[in-house]
């Protein structure tokens, strides 16, 4: 029996058993490698072919759209560097303060290379609005690139349009999804998106495997030279075993879309009512189209990484701001992006429910966090 609770689901997820069984014979019996020519390489090569064809399926893509990449990380990275590098004569990108650091650090290494890289401000509740991007954007911008959820605020944002904007002057658009696949209804199509990157330990998958999404006919450069893998774009051995628990894990989640998602949005008011009736003041951050179950609450001259080692001490699983920031001292660039305060940003902790919780544990997070706040 598990002696903590884990409230940390935008770090990542605990893997699906559905998604354990379906990887366990590709890492013992069936370990054959999918490129050769040989029968026994027929099998994993099939696994992958129909984990292709489920994942194009969830987001409403055709199954030669879809990359299999190592994570959010690689796939960001592959839409600014790859689009980037692809068009000589349209070099300016377009991306939000908010973007994870995956995205930033991409435009940061390609803006270091002379690329010229604007970055839009959102309106306090997190929104990047289509008519900032329609007034920064010109006939030389190759990219556009904001997330469809943040990690943070959980803010989602009004990608359809922003999408819109982009094309109507001749640029791609990439949106980060890795917040956003397996917890909202994702369509690609409906979107627009040239590209769009995804992680399935966000999910309920494994980690260090995810997926590009890459609208057939978008030029962009491969992320890896080397093999033939992914129709040459992503060149590298096949991960049989993570592709597969992959697709059954986004699978899983995708029927259960609207359940979980409900489910998920009880914990969450069960949390928020018993943090309003318990006299300590906060600010919430993020809009009201939010995912569901990020949290992200503020609290004036206090010390987020203080309240999150007390939750610790007494089994409660929570971060401060980003997972990917938890070592670094200084105020979250999205906190700051948002124009919050210091005394409040430095005092903010982020709650994220997974379908994995349970009503027992939003009120043992929302009592715990009131009677730390009340000492
Ligand atoms: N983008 C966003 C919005 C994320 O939240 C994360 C992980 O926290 C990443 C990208 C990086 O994904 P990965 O851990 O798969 O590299």
């Amino acid at each position: 029996m598990k002696n903590y609770i884990y409230a940390d689901n935008a770090a990542t997820t605990r893997l699906s058993d559905k998604a354990f069984e379906a990887m366990i014979p590709w890492l013992t019996e069936e370990y054959g490698n999918a490129s050769q020519l040989y029968s026994f390489a027929s099998k994993p090569k099939k696994a992958i072919s129909e984990a292709r064809a489920i994942i194009a399926e969830c987001i409403g893509a055709e199954p030669d759209e879809i990359y299999f990449t190592s994570g959010g990380t690689e796939g960001d990275n592959w839409a600014v560097k790859g689009s980037a590098f692809s068009d000589l004569a349209r070099k300016q990108i377009i991306t939000s303060k908010l973007e994870h650091h995956a995205v930033l650090h991409s435009c940061r290494a390609v803006e270091m290379l002379g690329y010229p890289v604007l970055y839009l401000s959102p309106e306090s509740d997190g929104t990047v609005s289509p008519s900032a991007l329609e007034e920064a954007i010109n006939d030389k911008t190759r990219l556009v690139s904001v997330m469809t959820a943040n990690n943070e605020i959980g803010t989602v944002q009004p990608t359809g349009e922003l999408c819109r904007v982009a094309h109507s002057h001749g640029a791609l658009f990439h949106t980060d999804a890795v917040q956003a696949v397996g917890h909202i209804k994702i369509n690609v199509r409906d979107m627009g998106a040239d590209m769009l990157s995804a992680s399935a330990h966000k999910f309920n998958g494994p980690k260090g495997i995810g997926f590009m999404y890459i609208r057939r006919g978008t030029d962009i450069l491969p992320y890896a030279d080397g093999g033939a893998q992914e129709r040459g774009h992503r060149a590298g051995t096949e991960n049989t075993a993570a592709i597969v628990g992959m697709a059954a894990a986004l699978s899983e989640n995708c029927e259960q879309l609207d359940r979980n998602r409900a489910y998920i949005k009880e914990l969450e008011c069960l949390l928020m009512g018993r943090l309003s009736q318990s006299n300590i003041s906060f600010i919430r951050n993020g809009g009201a189209d939010s995912l569901p179950g990020l949290i992200s609450l503020s609290f004036a001259d206090k010390d987020g990484e203080a309240i999150l080692h007390r939750m610790d001490l007494r089994g409660i699983c929570i971060s401060t701001g980003s997972a990917c920031n938890s070592v670094s001292t200084e105020v979250s660039h999205v906190l700051s992006a948002i124009g919050l305060d210091d005394a409040y940003a430095y005092g903010t902790v982020r709650i994220s429910f997974g379908k994995n919780n349970t009503p027992d544990e939003a009120v043992r997070i929302a009592d715990t966090l009131a009677d730390i706040l009340k000492k």
